[in-house]
């Protein structure tokens, strides 16, 4: 059978993309292929056990409803947040897509007032600090709907698209895509052995940033046209909540940019998650990173949020991806295939942490997926630099969080180094091949993944 659109990829992009296809015609024929399982069927043995079972297929990350199934989901109503999507096309348009992806929200059950739409002498204050201390303040709207609330989101948008015709054929791994004369066919993909073809005119690839290392691979030796971009790479911090409780209270999340004073490079902060919890995201056996998220009802007592160097490379260097993973793979190898804690304490010290100097803190991880130990035997110089150097300049914005009860994970990294050349209308050089989401490259988060999802659509429906 030939479908109307395929999607590769459920996550975000692919969902909401999925919505805007079914929606624009009902007659229309989608079909949603994953690597993972259904929502339904994504369970992460960590929920119960508390330590990472290593699924060969990582229910987190992998798995229709994507990342997102699992994250905090903070929804930034701002072009600004989440991507880079307005390099390409109008910011105004990325900005009214992301309110009509609000207006489906809210269809589905979320209407909550954003935080950060009116500023009080606190936010003032933090403001200031942070204009003081070179800091640049991103302060945009933000839904919140927690790891439980996105899952209930996401329950009722599938079930919504199911009832509407749209298949979703999962545990299906891209193999690659078929491609005639630059014109795109179909798609292979591998179901446990054996491979199975769908066919299609209109391809959006979605794989999201679990998906981005296959898919480079799968640009090269398809000749679908894409540069390297910059990585993101870093820790994951955690801090007991009472430290941070004049951002979590006022803003919930304050996305803070400053570029370092030696190498001039880009740190940001991102996904903060009051009493939220570190979550272990497994890419592959020794490829093991940390990321955070919060649910709406479940409370730690502690905040994390991410510290990550943007870095991008100069001639003659071409391989970010590799680089970034290597750098996992060297943490893999130094904990026995755990993410790598130390409290900010040690770290200065020149000490590694063990579970001694660790208990004797205020701060109780919200994690036992770990092994403490030395950041600096993993990390580049350059870039532990950067992270301390932030550190500091966030202590004078946020007093109390250059303290040794700072926890760092190791490492956090965002894989959006391959950033596939697409034009305004989410279209690759292969004529029918749309590329969305994460994995594109131009999207970090949930606002511009599903943004793209849903012009990859407008601009099919466009020519037919
Ligand atoms: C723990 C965590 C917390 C986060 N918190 C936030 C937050 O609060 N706010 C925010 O804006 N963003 C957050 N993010 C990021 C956000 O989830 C992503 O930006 C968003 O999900 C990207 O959407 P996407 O559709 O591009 O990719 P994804 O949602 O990752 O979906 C990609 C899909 O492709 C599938 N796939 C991968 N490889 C293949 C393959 N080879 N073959 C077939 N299918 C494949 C995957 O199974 C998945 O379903 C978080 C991410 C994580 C992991």
């Amino acid at each position: 059978m030939k479908y109307d659109i395929i999607f590769v990829g459920g996550g975000q992009a692919g969902v909401f993309g999925a919505y805007e296809a079914i929606k624009m015609n009902p007659k229309a024929k989608i079909l949603v292929l994953d690597k993972g399982k259904m929502l339904k069927q994504r369970v992460c043995p960590k929920e119960k056990t508390g330590v990472c079972a290593k699924c060969p297929i990582c229910a987190i990350i992998y798995g229709v409803s994507g990342a997102g199934a699992y994250s905090d989901s903070k929804f930034n109503m701002d072009y600004r947040v989440g991507g880079d999507l307005h390099t390409i096309i109008n910011k105004n348009i990325v900005n009214d897509v992301i309110n009509y992806v609000v207006g489906i929200y809210k269809e589905f059950g979320f209407d909550e007032k954003p935080s950060g739409l009116e500023y009080n002498t606190i936010m003032d204050s933090i403001k200031k600090r942070c204009i003081e201390n070179n800091v640049q303040l991103v302060d945009t709207p933000t839904m919140h709907l927690g790891t439980d609330g996105s899952r209930e989101l996401y329950s009722r948008l599938l079930e919504y698209l199911i009832k509407a015709g749209v298949e979703f054929v999962v545990e299906r791994d891209l193999e690659k895509f078929i491609i005639e004369k630059k014109v795109i066919k179909g798609v292979i993909v591998k179901n446990k052995t054996k491979l199975e073809e769908y066919y299609s005119d209109n391809i959006v690839v979605a794989v999201g940033r679990s998906g981005a290392m296959q898919l480079k691979g799968i640009c090269v030796d398809q000749k679908i046209k894409f540069e390297n971009g910059a990585i993101d790479l870093g820790v994951r911090a955690e801090i007991p909540d009472i430290v941070m409780k004049d951002i979590n209270e006022n803003f919930y999340e304050a996305k803070m940019i400053y570029h370092t004073s030696y190498y001039n490079d880009k740190m940001r902060t991102f996904c903060s998650n009051p009493s939220g919890f570190i979550a272990i995201e497994k890419h592959s056996d020794d490829v093991i990173l940390a990321n955070g998220h919060a649910y709406k009802d479940k409370k730690s007592k502690n905040t994390n949020l991410a510290l990550l160097c943007t870095k991008t490379f100069t001639h003659p260097f071409n391989q970010p991806f590799e680089y970034a993973t290597s750098i996992a793979k060297m943490t893999s190898m130094l904990t026995g295939g755990k993410i790598l804690v130390q409290s900010y304490g040690d770290l200065k010290c020149g000490k590694r942490s063990t579970d001694v100097t660790l208990s004797r803190l205020n701060i109780i991880p919200t994690t036992d997926d770990y092994v403490a130990g030395d950041i600096a035997l993993a990390c580049p110089k350059r870039i532990l630099d950067n992270i301390i150097e932030f550190i500091e300049v966030h202590d004078k914005i946020t007093p109390g969080f250059a303290s040794s009860d700072l926890l760092l994970y190791f490492p956090e990294i965002k894989f959006r180094s391959t950033r596939i050349n697409i034009n305004e209308k989410m279209e690759t050089n292969i004529k029918g091949l749309y590329a969305a989401g994460d994995g594109s490259g131009y999207g970090s988060g949930l606002n511009i993944a599903a943004v793209m999802g849903i012009l990859a659509v407008r601009s099919i429906n466009e020519k037919q």
